[in-house]
């Protein structure tokens, strides 16, 4: 199983095919070209897809719905709402119920909920329509380019469920330069403290940190098991705050070279993490995987709750007695998070590090 990334083919060649029907007018019969967008347009990873389930980063369920299940939830809409989210129409300036919101909370899409823009990111763009600077989350809303009026504009929809939301622009405030121009009808608000629907949830999630040697790596081999995420490089279990990797390599920090792990328990254990991170490092190398030498690359295993610290140390002590270790003594370093301290992630060019530059680091095994 693959990992897929938007980012490995390209931004500008994630195609993707959507209902057709749903659209009225342009874009024409075929397929619907999407990108993803970051708050910058950025292109390091934002969603993972395995076993057919993608999920953004934030670990929300964003797999594109089927066009029966968007016929479906299209019911409830009122034709003005259906006009603007299935035929891409806009709602005249200053006449959406949500231009002039300032509560706080989060703006779901009108059709199918999924989280799209949070109110720390409204401002006021005196426009008319509501605008955003970033998107909730990472790959939650997808662009489409509009050629519709004589114009070539990046119409913005619900990367879950296609709804037409608006158009970006590039004239936005800092930090990210963009406009996301919305029309209030594509949008539902719930005001902070409000329960959220089931739709608008992230899926439960669990958290493990790994350490085993250069993390470029062993955050390369965990991306691309099913059930994983989100992978994270950075640094863990040192004395120094705010660590830099020249700070790493060059000063004694005490810190390893850490992967931080988001996955699903539902499809991935703990144990089977455990189990494939014995698989692709070397546990019994005292500060050293391979060629690189230093307390940097030790083995650890940093647990977020008694249960995985219980699973850590009885995996190791039956690894211990398999003919594989009989005669090498694993010297894993097992830590709670308690005790390991804060993880500090990595500078961006070490995230994805395989993803953007290709090659592999030398991994004992597989
Ligand atoms: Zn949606």
């Amino acid at each position: 199983m693959t990992l897929f990334h938007y980012s490995m083919i390209g931004i500008a060649a994630a195609a993707v095919s959507v209902a057709v029907c749903l659209f009225r007018g342009e874009p024409p019969a075929g397929t619907v070209e999407t990108s993803e967008i970051t708050g910058v347009k950025a292109s390091t990873k934002q969603t993972g897809t395995s076993a057919g389930v993608t999920f953004s980063k934030a670990g929300y369920d964003i797999t594109r719905l089927s066009p029966q299940r968007i016929d479906e939830l299209a019911k409830k809409l009122t034709p003005e709402e259906a006009d603007i989210i299935l035929a891409r129409g806009t709602e005249r300036a200053f006449c959406g119920n949500l231009l002039d919101n300032k509560k706080d909370g989060v703006y779901l899409c009108r059709l199918c909920e999924l989280p799209l823009f949070g109110s720390d990111a409204k401002f006021n763009s005196g426009t008319g329509w509501p605008s955003f600077f970033k998107p909730y989350a990472p790959g939650h809303v997808a662009t489409v380019v509009d050629r519709s009026h004589g114009m070539i504009r990046d119409e913005i929809v619900c990367a879950r469920c296609t709804a037409h939301l608006g158009h970006v622009f590039e004239d936005g405030p800092k930090p990210t330069g963009l406009r996301f121009c919305l029309n209030s009808a594509s949008l539902t608000f719930v005001e902070k403290g409000q329960e959220l629907p089931d739709s608008a949830k992230p899926i439960p999630t669990q958290t493990a940190y790994f350490a085993g040697g250069c993390f470029w790596g062993v955050e390369d081999r965990f991306q691309q098991l099913p059930g994983v995420i989100d992978v994270v490089s950075g640094y863990m279990g040192g004395r120094t705050e705010n660590p830099t990797y020249r700070d790493i390599c060059y000063k004694d920090t005490g810190h390893a070279e850490t992967v931080k792990i988001l996955f699903d328990p539902a499809r991935i254990t703990y144990r089977q993490l455990l189990e494939r991170f014995f698989r692709f490092h070397d546990p019994t190398t005292l500060n050293r995987q391979g060629p690189d030498v230093g307390d940097q690359y030790r083995s650890a295993i940093f647990t977020a709750d008694d249960a995985q610290a219980q699973t850590a140390a009885s995996f190791i002590s039956e690894q211990q007695q398999t003919d594989r270790f009989k005669s090498r003594k694993i010297v894993t370093q097992v830590k709670s998070v308690q005790e390991a301290g804060k993880f500090y992630e990595a500078e961006e060019y070490h995230q994805d590090y395989h993803l953007k530059n290709g090659g592999h680091c030398a991994l004992p095994e597989e």
